[in-house]
């Protein structure tokens, strides 16, 4: 169990992957209980704001017709069309003014399911001097799997927040969870005890 207050430090980020409307109950492709990822991030973000911890918010963000929709070939239904209200941000993750929005799913020759593909998020963490990342959103076994696997590659300490994060599928889960510990990911689950100071 972690409590934010105490686990973030310098040296830090804290990294929420595509908590955006299409990916919650109510969007074109929703997550079952994406949306209870956002409580447990809000309390890491105000942390990592006390903290003075740099927070990164990635966001899906598709070209109309982009190749990654079944209508183009691909796997998925329609979502995050750039510009779209599903695009957004849940409107209720509280993301500090400070917040470093990265950008992906623009290309027009692949899908980028991490937020470090052709995104600039490793040079950006370079230059804050950045050595361990807290990483939760959605969805488990799809972005936050392939962000999670390319911080490992970038030689990061690399830390799953467990309960801020949901699968697409029970199973797809379990294999990405197999997959992160074994690139050497930890996990940690958000201490619900602590009651969040101001
Ligand atoms: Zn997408």
């Amino acid at each position: 169990m972690s409590d934010p207050r105490r686990a973030l430090q310098a040296g830090d980020a804290l990294i929420i992957v595509d908590v955006q409307c299409d990916f919650c109950p109510g969007g074109a492709l929703p997550i079952d209980r994406g949306d209870e990822v956002v409580p447990v991030l809000n309390r890491w973000i105000h942390a990592a704001e006390d903290a003075h911890v740099p927070v990164f918010a990635s966001r899906d963000w598709h070209p109309p017709r982009h190749l990654s929709f079944t209508e183009s070939g691909g796997e998925w239904p329609v979502h995050c069309v750039q510009d779209s209200s599903g695009a957004r941000f849940h409107p209720a993750l509280e993301l500090p003014d400070s917040a470093i929005v990265v950008t992906k799913g623009i290309r027009a020759d692949r899908d980028q399911y991490s937020a470090f593909d052709d995104t600039g998020l490793a040079l950006e963490l370079q230059k804050r001097a950045v050595r361990r990342v807290w990483i939760g959103g959605l969805a488990q076994d799809v972005c936050v799997r392939a962000t999670v696997l390319d911080a490992r590659r970038q030689g990061l300490d690399t830390i799953v927040i467990a309960d801020a994060t949901r699968p697409v599928t029970r199973a797809g889960g379990e294999r990405a969870n197999e997959e992160m510990r074994q690139a050497g990911a930890g996990f940690e689950t958000t201490d619900p005890t602590q009651s969040e100071k101001e």
